[in-house]
């Protein structure tokens, strides 16, 4: 679900399969929503559980995706309900879907997202059929059960529940809600979010959108918070490159191109960004450390969200000791790529590592680099930056969507504790919020690490308790956001 962000441009190659089909109901342009009556929620978990088997027993694999058959099911689904929708086919076997419900227009419209792609399998490491969607011990096995079919169904069977419990139950809804379905989000994008954005910007342009890319965790067997993303690192690629003599090996030279890269390599490792604290992570660490079961932990993340320099640093020396934390609190760099060396009896002239550096919204990593060249100190040592990013501001985690999540949550679980987050990872999302969209990730499903850590992985699984924990929470947000 996480990915380095690409570009993505592909204008012209629409192809439209299926014209839209408008609901044929006339919209009370003035009249306020009428009371929703409260879906049988019994009824709801069955019905996305029904969904979210199907759509994982369309085979998505990325590459080659051919997510048209998943685009196909959702266009026959909704337009059953009478609702508005999109397919387009992007290139042979992709696609791009978006269906309609209809709002007064008295506020701007919101997007439902998900991805309709998934990751591959190792098959011989699962212990079910991957593409089976067995559902087995209160879980829905298969690929994609969490990332991100799990939200798909969330969000198909939201817009069936607006549908059937206000649209035609005689109420209205002041921002038309909008689902999108996107393709390749897993293997760069090409025909995701950036090619809707490039070729129907008309279809999808709103003021809120809800993504994939928060957390619902679940601490020692209960769910303790709901973390939404509204922010996220920045990527970027830096080349450091060595250089020296070259030579015969037989005849050891003292600038040699490695060993110098190996120094430099050394003193970057040993090197750590300043800890900067922003109003997301201020906020996260704040409410976080009201509910955290570890005490010396909570009492780093109440430091680390005070105001005092003295305690934010007493506070990040511990909490520092987290990887995931320690990449909360300041700019990541990480080693990933090394090369140099032609023969194993010559002295190169050159040799390269490649740094991925994930710098905190709004960092400069030209300051980063500078950083790095009085770390490493050595002239014949220099440093390229890829300049492909994109680093979009927040989005507001006191706009009415954020309320409206956080209000949803509350009143499915009243004891669980709704924060902003800053995710580490990129995601589509950045592509939105630089476009204008203020743009919420969520993962709305109580999961504990261990069941996190399958997303990408082998017997990827969702509860259903969870599955119909997320479907309510979305249901109430978009609700919520759109009365
Ligand atoms: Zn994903």
């Amino acid at each position: 679900m996480l990915r380095p962000i690409r570009r993505s441009c592909l204008a012209g190659a629409a192809l439209v399969l299926a014209a839209p089909t408008v609901v044929a109901r006339a919209q009370q342009a003035d009249s306020s929503v009428a009371p929703a009556r409260q879906p049988d929620w019994g009824a709801v978990r069955d019905e996305t559980v029904r969904h979210l088997r199907r759509l994982i027993q369309l085979n998505t694999v990325n590459p080659p995706g051919n997510e048209i058959t998943v685009a196909r099911y959702l266009d026959s689904t909704l337009r059953a309900a009478g609702i508005e929708t999109h397919l387009f086919e992007p290139s042979p076997g992709r696609a791009a879907f978006v269906a309609r419900l209809k709002g007064t227009g008295a506020k701007q419209p919101v997007l439902l997202m998900a991805h309709m792609d998934v990751v591959g399998v190792e098959p011989d490491q699962w212990t079910v059929d991957p593409f089976a969607a067995v559902e087995k011990d209160g879980y829905v096995y298969g690929r994609g059960a969490i990332d991100d079919k799990g939200m798909l169904a969330a969000n198909l069977v939201t817009m069936l529940l607006l549908k059937r419990h206000v649209i035609d139950a005689g109420g209205s809804l002041q921002r038309d809600v909008v689902l999108v379905a996107n393709s390749d989000e897993e293997a760069g994008g090409e025909w995701g979010m950036g090619w809707l954005i490039a070729n129907k910007p008309d279809l999808i342009r709103a003021e809120f959108a809800l993504n994939e890319g928060g957390r619902t965790r679940v601490v020692n067997g209960r769910p303790l918070y709901l973390a939404v993303q509204n922010t996220e690192k920045v990527a970027h690629n830096v080349r450091v490159i060595a250089r020296g003599p070259g030579g015969h090996a037989s005849v050891p030279l003292p600038g040699n191109a490695i060993s110098r890269l190996a120094r430099a390599m050394a003193k970057i490792a040993a090197h750590e960004e300043p800890v900067r604290i922003n109003p997301t992570t201020r906020v996260f660490f704040s409410e976080l450390s009201a509910v955290w079961p570890n005490a010396a932990e909570r009492r780093a993340m109440a430091d680390v969200a005070s105001r005092d320099e003295r305690r934010i640093a007493r506070g990040a020396r511990v909490l520092s000791a987290i990887p995931i934390y320690n990449a909360v609190l300041r700019n990541g760099i990480s080693a990933t790529l090394i090369d140099g060396g032609i023969r194993t009896n010559v002295i190169p002239t050159e040799a390269t590592a490649n740094l991925n550096i994930r710098t905190l919204p709004g960092q400069s990593i030209d300051s980063v680099v500078a950083r790095l060249r009085r770390v490493v100190g050595d002239k014949q040592v220099s440093f390229e930056v890829d300049r492909d990013t994109i680093d979009a501001p927040a989005s507001s985690f006191r706009s009415p969507m954020f309320t409206a999540i956080a209000d949803a949550v509350r009143s499915v679980d009243p004891k669980m504790t709704v924060v902003p987050y800053m995710s580490t990872g990129a995601t589509d999302s950045a592509r939105l919020r630089a476009w204008g969209v203020h743009t919420y990730g969520v993962l709305p499903f109580p999961l504990g690490q261990e069941d996190e850590e399958r997303m990408h992985g082998n017997d990827e699984r969702v509860p259903i308790a969870s599955l119909l924990f997320g479907t309510k929470v979305i249901y109430l947000a978009a609700l919520g956001v759109a009365r």
